[in-house]
């Protein structure tokens, strides 16, 4: 068998060309501008390219952009003031903090800062809690792309037995609940689990999300299986690869995303439609 490929790029594209238009509507009838603002803490040239992707998405879609860079040596305090100055700003409709922080600052404390209305990257508690308790809320960006692309493919959840791969607050738990909302019976293996091979071959959607290249191949999966890559490695050559070894995989799989051009460019726009979700909870 050779799985289909869950092309992220395709999706990404028509997701732009959706939210533009909810956005033009959204100007039109209210004249309100959904606006982004990015807090970043100088110095880390990924950061710094992912921001630039960022702003270039915005412009895009309509979304107005604001940057606030901190310099390498900001204190904790600097940080927490510039989040809390622009998440008290009502012409801002989202705050994003970038990370990661250089050693010595607290996230957590940053995040805790923050409206919990305007937390797009979806990572503040009461967002966090609001997802465990299957609410209403801003949900992290990659996870929800990952849903995207499984609801767009009109894969089907609900009783199926999924896997994730990974336990982190912003990718495999919130991916975890999703899919639990779905109505799958979800598992979640992690560093400690023993025999992953054989917790993956149980499962008919499997979900990676663990940083490690590589980690699931062809002959741990159940012929057939769904799989999701979230993971984004770099090779000793210079290659992207996400954690599934794809060539193995896709002669077993039913169907599958690709790295790159799988979930990494959904995750883009969903950080976008928190901003237009955010926008329309402050205003209406
Ligand atoms: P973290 O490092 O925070 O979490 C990794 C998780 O994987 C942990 O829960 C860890 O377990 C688990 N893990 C690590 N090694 C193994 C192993 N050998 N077997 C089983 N589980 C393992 O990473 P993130 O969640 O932030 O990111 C995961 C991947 O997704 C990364 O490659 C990252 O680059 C990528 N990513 C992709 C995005 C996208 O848009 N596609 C966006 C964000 C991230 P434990 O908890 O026990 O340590």
């Amino acid at each position: 068998m050779t799985a289909t490929v869950l092309d992220g790029r395709a999706l990404a594209k028509t997701l732009r060309e959706e939210l533009r238009a909810e956005i033009q509507q959204l100007v039109g009838a209210y004249g309100v501008t959904p606006a982004l603002a990015v807090v970043q803490v100088a110095g880390d040239p990924a950061s710094e390219r992912y921001v630039r992707t960022i702003r270039k998405s915005c412009d895009d879609t309509g979304i107005a952009f604001v940057e606030r860079v901190l310099p390498a040596d900001a204190t904790q305090a600097a940080l927490e003031s510039a989040v809390r100055e622009l998440s008290d700003d009502a012409r801002v409709s989202g705050v994003l903090l970038q990370m990661p922080l250089p050693k010595g600052l607290d996230a957590n404390r940053v995040i805790a800062r923050l409206d919990s209305r305007k937390d797009v990257d979806g990572v503040h508690p009461t967002n966090a809690g609001l997802l465990a308790q299957g609410q209403p809320c801003l949900v992290p960006n990659t996870p929800a792309g990952g849903m995207e692309l499984l609801r767009r493919n009109r894969i089907v959840l609900a009783g199926k037995r999924a896997v994730v791969v990974g336990r982190s607050v912003v990718v495999g738990k919130p991916m975890a609940l999703l899919l639990l909302q779905e109505n799958a019976t979800v598992t979640i293996a992690h560093s400690r689990t023993p025999n992953l091979a054989a917790v993956v071959l149980e499962a008919e959607i499997v979900v990676a999300a663990a940083g490690r290249a590589g980690l699931i191949t062809g002959a741990m999966l159940r012929p057939g299986a769904v799989v999701v890559d979230f993971g984004i490695n770099v090779t000793e050559t210079g290659a992207v690869v996400g954690d599934v070894d794809f060539a193995s995989a896709v002669e077993v799989a039913g169907a599958i995303t690709p790295v790159p051009g799988g979930t990494g460019p959904v995750t883009n726009v969903m950080l976008l439609r928190n901003v237009l979700q955010a926008a329309r909870s402050q205003q209406f």
